[in-house]
């Protein structure tokens, strides 16, 4: 039952630990189940859903980005989506950051964002290698219209989050290190890491955001 899902993991998150419900294949009725039973953040991969669930829920809950944002990006970069968003979570590249802040002067909006590490270096997977994740961020740190304020990974697959937690531990340590270097326009405050099988491993690593969708409406 939805309700109680989400209200077991609300109640199980320590209190520093904001959960974004992923919505990906949910349908509007069980999406708005989640949000009466007390879900404050849904976390959208396809523009689509956005289209089909603004009209219901408006800005009663926040809305974050978490898709392949290359792929979507003609859609996404419209002005009526950039006034939706209240973050976009998988920002993988000076070019997108670039079109972002761009499109961001244009209405007047300071765009929260988080970098997507690929943070196993898989070949398949977005997201910045943890080598290059230093200087990107010295790039985009200039853009005005958006502001860097954490990291973002999705993680391998794996058949035991225990497999996972080396991973959460190095996105930890790197976000701690870009926090050090005290850089302007960047404020290292979220890390969004874990999804359902892995949530409680990315806690205890030092997420502060997790993203969970079949636990929720499973
Ligand atoms: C689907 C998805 C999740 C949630 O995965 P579950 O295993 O269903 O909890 C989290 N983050 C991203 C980026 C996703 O695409």
């Amino acid at each position: 039952m939805i309700r109680d899902n989400v209200q077991k993991i609300i109640n199980e998150l320590p209190q520093r630990v904001e959960l974004v419900a992923v919505i990906k294949g949910r349908s509007p009725e069980d999406i708005l189940t989640a949000v009466e039973a007390g879900v404050k953040i849904l976390g959208v991969n396809y523009i689509k859903d956005v289209r089909n669930l603004f009209p219901l829920l408006d800005k009663k809950v926040s809305w974050h980005y978490i898709g392949i944002a290359s792929l979507e990006k003609h859609d996404l970069l419209r002005r009526k989506y950039l006034e939706i968003f209240d973050m976009i979570e998988t920002v993988d590249s000076v070019k997108l950051a670039e079109e972002l802040d761009k499109r961001c002067a244009n209405i007047g909006k300071v765009m929260p964002i988080l970098i997507e590490v690929n943070i196993a270096k898989e070949p398949q997977k977005s997201g910045v290698i943890p080598e290059e994740l230093e200087n990107i961020i010295r790039e985009i740190l200039s853009f005005k219209y958006v502001r860097i304020m954490g990291l973002m990974t999705m993680g391998p697959l794996a058949d035991n989050p225990e497999k996972l937690r080396p991973y959460f531990k190095e996105m930890k340590r790197l976000f701690n290190y870009i926090d050090s270097l005290k850089l302007p326009n960047v404020e290292m405050k979220y890390l969004s890491m874990g999804m359902s099988d892995s949530y409680k491993v990315a806690i205890e690593e030092g997420a502060n955001i997790v993203r969970i969708g079949t636990k929720l409406f499973e």
